[in-house]
């Protein structure tokens, strides 16, 4: 197998852009690109895969990248269907859909706030989550949920988000990390044995995650989130829907 290429979105969330050489092209029912390196983070973890563009340098011919995957740890760019594909070797502009990412990040990071404050005041933990760019929703270990305590959660969150707290990209050694007791929360034990290293997003003072995903810097960028619903999966498990307000 091929080293893996560089992979930006986990080391640098605010890079939209970048150029790459096309490393292998696969044409099939899907037509994918690998490149040598991708500002593209491939999906994972409740975050949806980015969209964009590839925009060859020789002829300024461009491609819609309508999708990304991993595969084998590479991250594969899914091209629209039925087009000619780019070429081994070609050098490629890569440019991210930024608005649709940073309402992903945006996004990402108040659900983050959110399992942080309903942890911390009400200890339940978080069963899974999904979302969308600007709204989400969390699963969480609560035997009852009403309409005072998300309307309670809501306000402690929104506090959390305008306390401009940093969020921080650590990588840790896998030992390490299973000796943060607030790692276990979110199943950092179900994480596959041959992984050396987990990757961990901090917002300071509040929450410390396994994750994946994309985040912004600090808390006042996402602004403000409101509780759009909550209901009953269960008898101990409730979902809570988010959406960003700005
Ligand atoms: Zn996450």
């Amino acid at each position: 197998m091929t080293p893996s290429g560089e992979q930006l979105a986990y080391t640098d969330a605010y890079a939209r852009s970048i150029q790459a050489r096309v490393a292998s092209v696969e044409t099939g029912d899907a037509t994918l690109v690998v490149l040598d390196r991708t500002v593209f983070y491939p999906g994972g973890g409740g975050q949806p895969s980015d969209r964009g563009l590839i925009i060859r340098a020789a002829d300024g011919r461009s491609w819609t990248v309508v999708g990304a995957r991993k595969v084998d740890g590479e991250i594969v760019h899914e091209l629209e269907p039925g087009v000619d594909p780019p070429t081994r070797g070609d050098l490629v502009q890569v440019d991210l859909e930024w608005a649709r990412r940073l309402a992903l990040m945006r996004t990402h990071t108040a659900l983050h706030a959110l399992c942080g404050v309903v942890w911390r005041d009400y200890g339940a933990l978080v069963t899974g989550g999904n979302m969308e760019p600007g709204s989400g929703r969390m699963d969480f270990e609560f035997e009852t949920m009403s309409g005072d305590l998300v309307g309670e959660i809501e306000a402690k969150v929104n506090d959390e988000l305008h306390a401009s707290r940093d969020v921080r990209v650590n990588v840790v050694p896998r030992d390490e990390a299973f000796a943060i007791p607030d790692l276990i929360r979110t199943k950092v034990n179900l994480l596959p044995p041959g992984i050396a290293e987990v990757r961990t997003i901090e917002i300071v003072g509040l929450d410390l995650q396994a994750d994946g995903g994309t985040h912004v810097a600090n808390t006042r960028e996402v602004g403000g989130i409101h509780v759009t619903g909550y209901e009953s999966k269960g008898r101990i498990n409730k979902r809570i829907r988010i959406e960003l307000t700005d």
